[in-house]
């Protein structure tokens, strides 16, 4: 399988380079900009890996960071992040946001897909559980940003399927409204908890039959078992 490597960078010289050098080792490579348009393509493509600039126009590439690993749905896509070396604090911010690796520029194109590389395979070691959750007669595709409610493929909006992920990541433990209005509509959360309820309910809605999987504890949150409901 080839792997697709999205580029998040501004520098037409560097874009060239590495687009060249990447093609070249068999990647299939994306180019993107700025963080904006990064995080939608990131959610269309589905990417193996991010090479992701930290100077960037608007976005900076510390805030794409933190966000795509706040997110359940692109937290496991490894990123390796290009630095100038004036950059030393933002580097150790970007490993301590979950940035995987990084690279100083100026550097040498084949050190980077060595690097890319071993992202490649310890990624690989390190996602396998959370690509795909089955419960029951429930699944959530995370590779192919799909739902399935008995093996019928269901249409859920973004948020929606952050949220359901959320809770078949954690089954079996209730997720209070503060936590999951935080871990779901996260930094720019501004909306109250009657939010989270109100996406609870138009997501029972579409899981029909399994509408029942996610339980309501009284005064506390959600949560889904981790077992067939009864
Ligand atoms: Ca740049």
């Amino acid at each position: 399988m080839q792997h697709k490597i999205l580029v998040v960078e501004d520098e037409a010289d560097v874009i060239d380079m590495l687009g060249i050098n990447l093609r070249a080792a068999g990647f299939n490579v994306v180019t993107v900009g700025d963080g904006a348009t990064a995080l939608a393509r990131i959610r269309s493509e589905a990417p193996s890996l991010i090479i992701l600039d930290l100077m960037l126009p608007q976005m900076s590439g510390l805030e794409i960071c933190k966000v795509l690993k706040s997110d359940i749905a692109t937290r496991h896509i490894p990123v390796i992040m290009l630095t100038a070396k004036a950059e030393e604090v933002d580097k150790i911010v970007g490993l301590e946001l979950g940035a995987d690796d990084y690279v100083t520029k100026p550097f040498s194109p084949r050190e980077l897909v060595l690097r890319i590389n071993r992202s490649l395979r310890r990624g690989k070691d390190k996602v396998p559980s959370v690509e795909k959750l089955i419960i029951g007669q429930l699944t959530l595709d995370h590779a192919r940003h799909e739902v399935l409610v008995n093996n019928q493929s269901v249409e859920l909006t973004a948020t929606e399927f952050k949220l359901l992920a959320l809770l078949m990541d954690r089954r079996g433990r209730v997720q209070g409204r503060d936590r999951l209005l935080n871990d779901v509509w996260g930094y720019e959360s501004v909306i109250d908890t009657r939010t989270v309820d109100t996406h609870v309910r138009r997501l029972r809605e579409k899981l029909g039959s399994l509408a029942s999987y996610i339980e309501t504890v009284r005064g506390v949150g959600y949560r889904i078992g981790d077992g067939e409901p009864e």
